[in-house]
C-alpha cells in the first residue's frame, strides 16, 4: 500500500477491487443507496447550517436546491434501477442474422468525482449517486470555497460507505491535480470550462472516459408574446436564487423592444418584491467569497465606465440584484460567464439578430424562451442549440429525472441524472452469440459460390 494518502485511497478502491465491483449487484446497489437516503435524512439540519455558513443560503433555498435534489436523485434511481441494469436485446442486422446480441451496463470500476462550491452538497452527492447505482467505486473531491459542507460532506461518506466504495478527499487545485494524474476509470467533473480544458487534458494521459458539466453563458429571450408576468417571476426566481451563481441561471436577457418598458416595470416589482432593493435580503445567498464579490464589482465596473446603467446594490459578499441596462457587446459582462446576480438587459427587434448572437458565441448549457407564439418558440430552437431549453421557465429543466442534463462542447460533454447518469457510469458492453449464423458460408476458401452469395448481399442492400 502506498504511503501517500492519495495514492493509499485510489489503491484500496482499484487494487483486486475490480471483480468485486462486476457482481455489486442490484441488492447491494440498494442497500448503498438506501444507507445514503438513511444518512442525507439524518443531517438535514447539518446541512442547512454548513450552506448558512459557506453561502449565507436561506434554510428554504437550501432544501429546495440541495437536499431535496439528492433525495430525489436517490429514490429515482432506487425505482428504475432494476430497468436500466437490465441488458438490452437489439435487433439483428442483415450480417448478423442468426445472432442475438445484447447490451450489458458494467460498472466503469473506480470513479473520481471533482465538484463545484455552488450547490456542494447536491452536485457533490448527485453524481456519487448515479456512480454507486452503476456499481462503480468513487472518490469524491468537494471544493475547497465551502469548507463547511465540504467537512460535512467528508463525515458523512465516512459514516455511510467503507472507504473502498466511497471516500471524498478535501482540498482545492494541488489535490484535484494529484487525483487526475491516478489512471482513473471514469472523471466526472462539475465545474468551470477553464477547468473542464485541464481534467479532459489529464484524462487523456490516462484515456479515462470524462462526463464534463461545464458552465457558459445562457441566454433568455423574452418574445413580444410573452406572458410578462409568468416571465418576470420566472426570471426572478432563475437568476437570482442562490444570488446568480447557478450553471444554468439566465446569464442575460433578450427582450423584445415592444414589451419592454413593460417587462421591466414587472420584472423591477418582482424582485423588489422578492429580496427588497438593498445588497441584503434574507431570502438572497451570499456570494461565495470575498475574491468572487470583487470579480462581479469589477464586471460592473468595468460596464459602467463604458456607459452601461444600474441601479443595484453591493457591500462585500452582499450582492443585490442588479439590471445593467445600455450594455454593449465590448463589456466583460457580454464576454464572461457572470455567475452572480448581475442581468444584462438587451433590447432587440429583430429575432434573427437574436439566434445569430447566441450562434455567434460559445454553445449555452441552458437556453430560455418566454412566448406563446409557438412557431416563433419552433424557429428559435431549430435554429439554435444548447444542452437544455426551458420555455416559459427557467432551471427545472435540472430537476426532471427523465431528462437528460448536460451541455454541448464548452458548456459540457456527456449528462448526468436519472438514466443519464447510470449511463454516464457504465461501460456498454456489446454481446453477441452466435445461434445459427450462415456467415461460414462465406469463410476461405473463396470460390464462385462465395461470389455468388457477395453478389446476393449487395442486391440485398441495393
Ligand atoms: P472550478 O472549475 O473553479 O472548480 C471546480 C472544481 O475543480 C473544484 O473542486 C476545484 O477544486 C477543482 N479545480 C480547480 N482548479 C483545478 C485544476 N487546475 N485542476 C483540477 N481541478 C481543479 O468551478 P467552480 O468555480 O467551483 O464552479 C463554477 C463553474 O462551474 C461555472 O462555470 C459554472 O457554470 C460551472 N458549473 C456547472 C454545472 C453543471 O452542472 N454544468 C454546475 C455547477 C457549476
Amino acid at each position: 500500500m502506498s504511503s501517500n494518502p492519495i495514492r493509499a485511497a485510489f489503491e484500496a478502491q482499484h487494487k483486486g477491487n475490480a471483480q468485486r465491483r462486476l457482481t455489486f449487484g442490484l441488492t447491494d446497489r440498494r442497500q448503498a443507496l438506501d444507507r445514503l437516503a438513511t444518512t442525507v435524512r439524518g443531517n438535514e439540519k447539518a446541512l442547512i447550517t454548513a450552506l448558512k455558513a459557506d453561502l449565507g443560503r436561506p434554510e428554504a433555498e437550501a432544501i429546495l436546491s440541495d437536499y431535496l435534489p439528492v433525495l430525489q436523485e436517490i429514490a429515482h434511481a432506487r425505482r428504475h434501477l432494476g430497468a436500466w441494469m437490465k441488458p438490452r436485446r437489439v435487433w439483428p442486422t442483415l450480417a448478423t442474422f442468426g445472432a442475438s446480441g445484447r447490451v450489458v451496463p458494467q460498472p466503469r470500476g473506480t470513479c473520481l468525482i471533482i465538484a463545484p462550491w455552488n450547490f456542494p452538497f447536491q452536485l457533490a452527492l448527485g453524481p456519487v449517486v448515479s456512480a454507486l447505482a452503476a456499481g462503480n467505486a468513487v472518490i469524491l473531491k468537494p471544493s475547497e470555497m465551502t469548507p463547511a459542507t465540504s467537512a460535512l460532506l467528508k463525515r458523512l461518506i465516512s459514516e455511510t460507505f467503507p472507504p473502498d466504495l466511497v471516500t471524498v478527499i478535501e482540498g482545492g487545485k494541488e489535490v484535484a491535480e494529484e487525483l487526475l494524474a491516478l489512471p482513473f476509470d471514469h472523471i466526472f467533473f462539475t465545474g468551470s470550462p477553464a477547468v473542464g480544458r485541464i481534467v479532459m487534458a489529464a484524462a487523456a494521459k490516462t484515456l479515462a472516459s470524462v462526463t464534463l458539466e461545464l458552465g457558459g453563458k445562457s441566454p433568455v429571450i423574452v418574445g413580444p408574446d410573452a406572458n410578462l408576468r409568468l416571465a418576470a417571476d420566472w426570471i426572478t426566481f432563475g437568476k437570482f436564487l442562490n444570488a446568480g451563481q447557478t450553471c444554468i441561471a439566465p446569464d442575460h436577457l433578450f427582450v423584445h423592444d415592444s414589451v419592454k418598458d413593460r417587462f421591466l416595470t414587472l420584472l423591477r416589482a418582482r424582485i423588489a418584491r422578492a429580496y427588497g432593493t438593498g445588497e441584503a435580503s434574507p431570502h438572497l445567498a451570499r456570494i461565495v467569497t470575498p475574491a468572487h464579490a470583487q470579480r462581479l464589482a469589477a464586471l460592473i465596473a468595468d460596464a459602467v465606465q463604458k456607459g452601461a446603467t444600474t441601479s443595484g446594490q453591493q457591500n462585500g459578499q452582499e450582492i443585490g440584484p442588479h439590471l445593467i441596462e445600455g450594455t454593449t457587446p465590448d463589456m466583460r459582462l457580454n464576454r464572461e460567464e457572470i455567475f452572480g446576480p448581475l442581468l444584462p438587459i438587451i433590447p432587440y427587434q429583430d429575432e434573427a439578430e437574436v439566434v445569430a448572437r447566441i450562434n455567434q458565441g460559445d454553445k449555452p448549457l441552458a437556453l430560455y424562451v418566454f412566448d406563446r407564439d409557438q412557431r416563433r418558440i419552433d424557429r428559435i430552437l431549430e435554429s439554435t442549440t444548447s444542452g437544455g431549453v426551458g420555455i416559459n421557465l427557467t432551471l427545472v429543466q435540472f430537476t426532471h429525472g427523465n431528462l437528460p442534463f448536460g451541455g454541448v462542447n464548452t458548456s459540457g460533454i456527456g449528462a448526468a441524472h436519472g438514466h443519464a447518469g447510470f449511463r454516464a457510469f457504465s461501460h456498454e458492453r456489446a454481446v453477441l452469440r452466435n445461434r445459427f449464423l450462415l456467415l461460414p458460408m462465406l469463410f476461405p476458401p473463396y470460390g464462385p459460390r462465395t461470389m455468388q452469395l457477395i453478389g446476393l448481399v449487395k442486391r440485398v442492400l441495393g
